[in-house]
């Protein structure tokens, strides 16, 4: 069986970045298909892809195009931040308040924020292809063609822009010949849920231990998120723990501040890597999100940077009338992304040498920058000014 369409602009995956995009897209009056191999309605495990601090600049765009509403019924927000360092005094506190601001940034669990996204495809205007897995693209000097396959069925999908918003192993990419770089932080990321016995009240927190961070973010019903940095040779040593002597271990790198921990509901282990495209674009083609480039995940900043490319994207993209896949106009928009993702970029390097005591930086610009949460507008000048009384 053979499908054909046409459409502007064609983007390939519906994960947290792929989905809003094309709705956004959507809604300016561009005509837009999302292919993506899974299934739109699939029902991820809760926690299974962890979770993400979303900055306040993430929700105000996902507010002004009405997603955020029902992302918000299981997001936590994040009201305080409290920074300690394990084997010292004295600690450092942010709040909410002082700032004038509801939240400092709210948590999502990246599973059910995923489902809730990609669950408004249709009704929002996009053309959805689920099951669908591209196999093939051609770029050409006025189109693209993407040859998809849904079980027998074979979809050829022309467009001006095809958008890879297909993940770290973006097929896109290496289709395309763009080569992609792996840092190798030489740490692993312990992630995983905590059942507290008292609540958290809306506090996130950053605990420096002398083994790597420790980071443990709010969740509804008395739950936090935790990120624990490590060595990657106690990868074995921390997993093959027992839940209970696994959370005896992690109450005392942190401490008694949240209480006492009543149980793990969930660890898992990833390698602390960054990748990275080479460039951005290509004839006809825009890589967004992971697939251009996976960050340290510790540092939180992977998501609210790619939001911020979908923002600056959108502006751009305003005006219907234009070609939207002109190379001219995409080299232009990269170029004006490469400050941001540069900045970012030597961020998540300096926070990842600060984790192993390779460097020092003073304890706010530390708690927020981990968290992701360091372009918050309101906060960023007396945030800088109480940084530099640290240094
Ligand atoms: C553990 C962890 C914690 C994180 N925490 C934070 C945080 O606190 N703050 C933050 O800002 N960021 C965080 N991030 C980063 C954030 O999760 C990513 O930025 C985000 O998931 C990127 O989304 P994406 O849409 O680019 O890719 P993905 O979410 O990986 O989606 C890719 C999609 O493409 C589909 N696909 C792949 N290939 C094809 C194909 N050939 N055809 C069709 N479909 C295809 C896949 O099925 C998938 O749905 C974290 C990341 C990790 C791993």
């Amino acid at each position: 069986v053979n499908e054909n369409s046409a459409v502007d602009i064609a983007v390939v995956g519906g994960g947290l970045v792929g989905a809003p995009l094309a709705i956004m897209l959507a809604s300016l009056g561009w005509k837009v298909a999302l292919v993506e191999k899974a299934a739109s309605t699939e029902q991820l495990t809760p926690g299974s892809r962890g979770y993400t601090a979303l900055s306040d600049a993430t929700v105000q765009l996902l507010s002004a195009h009405g997603l955020w509403a029902r992302a918000a019924e299981d997001a936590c927000a994040i009201e305080q931040v409290h920074v300690s360092h394990k084997g010292y005094f004295g600690s450092t506190h942010i709040d909410c308040r002082d700032h004038r601001v509801d939240a400092l940034g709210y948590v999502v669990d990246n599973s059910l924020f995923g489902t809730v996204l990609r669950s408004q495809l249709e009704s929002r205007g996009v053309q959805l292809f689920e099951l669908t897995h591209v196999q093939q693209a051609d770029y050409h000097q006025d189109h693209a063609v993407l040859q998809c396959h849904r079980g027998d069925t074979v979809i050829s999908i022309e467009s001006k822009l095809v958008v890879a918003v297909d993940g770290v192993d973006s097929e896109l990419r290496s289709g395309a010949g763009i080569e992609s770089h792996t840092t190798d932080y030489d740490q692993i990321g312990v992630l995983g849920l905590v059942q507290l016995a008292q609540d958290h009240e809306h506090v996130a927190y950053e605990r420096f231990t002398p083994s790597g961070p420790l980071a443990l973010l709010p969740r509804p019903d008395k739950r936090a998120s935790f990120v624990y940095c490590v060595e990657p040779d106690r990868r074995h040593e921390l997993m093959s723990m027992s839940d209970s002597e696994f959370i005896s271990h992690l109450q005392n790198e942190f401490g008694f501040r949240l209480g006492r921990f009543k149980h793990i509901e969930s660890r898992v282990v990833v390698p602390l890597v960054r990748v990275e495209a080479e460039k951005q674009t290509s004839q006809r083609l825009l890589l967004l999100g992971n697939s251009l480039r996976l960050l340290h995940p510790v540092a939180g900043q992977g998501y609210n940077l790619a939001m911020r490319d979908v923002q600056s994207l959108l502006r751009q993209l305003e005006d219907t009338s234009i070609d939207p896949g002109d190379g001219e106009m995409l080299k232009q928009f990269a170029l004006s992304r490469e400050d941001d993702h540069k900045r970012v970029v030597g961020l998540t390097d300096f926070l990842a040498r600060a984790f192993r005591g390779k460097a020092s930086l003073p304890a706010h610009a530390r708690a927020l920058a981990l968290l992701g949460l360091d372009r918050l507008p309101p906060l960023k000048k007396r945030f800088t000014e109480q940084s530099m009384g640290y240094v």
